[in-house]
């Protein structure tokens, strides 16, 4: 999919947000707030569902948590406009309350949906519920900081999942605040290891009757563990990924990114 084909696939989904009545959660809300962000990122940031600032003004994290969290990105040289931020559920909860299980799963499909489309190599999970979708079974206080492997179920093919805690729990602790920087500060590392992933398991599929030799064959006989295969038929990781960590893909590095701030 190229950029715009993206960017019109993500307005479909957005504008299909606007007008759901799917869950009981419409009832109450002022706007839906469906995401937003670089239809070419390879980072996708998730939240749990809207709050008071931004059902009024349908856009993710523009309250104090949003500042937060576009503070945190600010020590990576990142924008909120270079990486994808969307929630869990779209519209707010009556008195922030936690979204039923009745209620997340209507909305599921939306950002499995955003998902597919962003194919995104990194999620970044803020908080709990979140990191409850994508990371089953994990606590928080755990697996902080740490990536995990993303079920393709979840719309994102081929992705590792990283979990922060959610700004507004930073907001309330300076312990929690200290440490969700030093978490943000693994975000590069890990967009570098799930590039390295996706640039190992490239998603082209090669015929089995193929006489092209197998991109998972060694390279020849006693070659170092980790060598990368001979194979012509597959795209050298550097063409398809460059080795710089800025939120965007290669074909499109945006307006002022600079990626050498990240180091
Ligand atoms: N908290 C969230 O989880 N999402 C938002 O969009 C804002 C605050
Ligand atoms: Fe639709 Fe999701 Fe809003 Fe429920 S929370 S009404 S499923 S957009």
């Amino acid at each position: 999919m190229t950029p715009d084909e993206r960017r019109v696939a993500l307005d479909a989904i957005a504008a299909e947000v606007r007008t759901c009545t799917n869950c009981r959660l419409s009832a109450g809300r002022t706007k839906a707030v469906p995401g937003e962000g670089h239809p070419d990122t390879e980072v996708v940031f998730v939240g749990e569902g809207p709050g008071f600032n931004e059902d009024r003004q349908g856009r993710p994290f523009v309250g104090r948590a949003g500042d937060l969290l576009v503070r945190m990105l600010g020590t990576l040289g990142w924008r909120r406009e270079e990486v994808f931020i969307t929630n869990i559920v779209k519209c707010r909860p009556p008195d922030n309350r936690d979204p039923e299980p009745d209620e997340v799963a209507a909305c599921l499909p939306y950002l499995h949906r955003q998902l597919e489309i962003l194919d995104p190599a990194l999620v970044v999970t803020l908080g709990r519920h979140s990191m409850g979708r994508f990371m089953p079974g994990a606590r928080i206080g755990q697996v902080h900081g740490t990536t995990a492997s993303a079920d393709p179920a979840t719309g994102a093919r081929q992705a590792l999942v990283y979990a922060l805690y959610h700004p507004a729990a930073a907001l309330r602790s300076t312990e929690v605040e200290r440490q969700s920087f030093d978490d943000v500060a693994g975000i590069p590392a890990a967009l570098l290891e799930a590039r390295r992933r996706r640039a190992e398991q490239p998603p082209a599929v090669i015929p089995a009757n193929s006489s092209a030799p197998a991109a998972t064959a060694p390279a020849s006989p006693g070659a170092p563990a980790g060598a990368a295969p001979a194979s012509p038929t597959v795209a050298t990781p550097a063409a398809t990924f460059p080795d710089l960590p800025g939120a965007i893909r290669s074909d499109d590095p945006g307006p002022s990114l600079d990626p050498m701030t990240l180091f």
